[in-house]
């Protein structure tokens, strides 16, 4: 067993769950007139959604993680909370994962106080129902067991952040391992191969010396 689940999604299932996705705003026979992407993850679905629904006004909102004082809970905010007038209009706010549901109940409140439309409704391509607060208007896959989706858009990101905790947690990592070292101990930590990683791999580890995350010496690879 995986120490972190994670599963890497791809960009055909991306399409399907976005296509899934839309087609059941469609079967509820309630069409919105302007679609809100939740930045970041919320980009890639809502630009599908647009194209398999036929709607060509798509606006953002950012959230942002604050981790509050002395507390480890992290609280949502919104980065930009700037106003556009929507009065009238029947909006669409869509998500890639509800996960706790904070950020996508945020968007909701957020819209509805400041942009004034007549209706509001939330979307995201999976809903984690066991954990979340708040379960989405529409959702295609719900998802019981925790997992990390490891979406297309964040692989690098993804992979570099992984590789830096197995190089600050992992007992074996602190006094340098090789690189064969390194993958093992990610298979084990995640569950992923490497090799599935394709150029993402290299990629991140020339990110995380280049940041000074990660060291080599004499052929190893070490925490700085
Ligand atoms: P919170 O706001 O408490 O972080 P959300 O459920 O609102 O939780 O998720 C915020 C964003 O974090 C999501 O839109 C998504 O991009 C990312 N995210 C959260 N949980 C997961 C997960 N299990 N897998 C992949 N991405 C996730």
């Amino acid at each position: 067993m995986a120490r972190v689940p994670v599963k890497l999604v791809s960009w055909e299932e991306i399409v399907e769950w976005s296509r899934g996705l839309a087609d059941r705003i469609e079967e509820s026979g309630w069409r919105p007139d302007v679609v809100v992407a939740v930045a970041r993850g919320g980009f890639v679905p809502a630009r599908l959604i647009c194209d398999f629904l036929d709607i060509t006004d798509l606006l953002s909102v950012q959230s942002q993680h604050w981790v509050e004082a002395a507390r480890a809970a992290q609280k949502a905010i919104l980065k930009y909370p700037y106003r556009v007038d929507l009065e009238g209009k029947k909006v669409l706010i869509v998500d890639d994962i509800v996960d706790t549901g904070d950020t996508l109940l945020l968007a909701k409140e957020f819209v509805e106080r400041e942009w004034g439309p007549s209706e509001t409704r939330t979307a995201a391509m999976q809903w984690i129902s066991s954990v979340a607060k708040f379960k989405p208007d529409y959702y295609y896959l719900e998802v019981r067991d925790w997992v990390w989706f490891q979406y297309p858009w964040t692989r690098l990101e993804d992979t570099m952040q992984f590789i830096a905790r197995i190089l600050r947690e992992d007992e074996r990592a602190r006094s340098g391992v090789s690189e064969d070292e390194l993958k093992s101990i990610f298979r084990e930590w995640y569950g992923v191969d490497p090799e599935e990683l394709g150029f993402y791999w290299e990629l991140a580890l020339k990110r995380l010396r280049e940041k000074g995350v990660v060291r080599a010496e004499n052929g190893k690879l070490l925490p700085r």
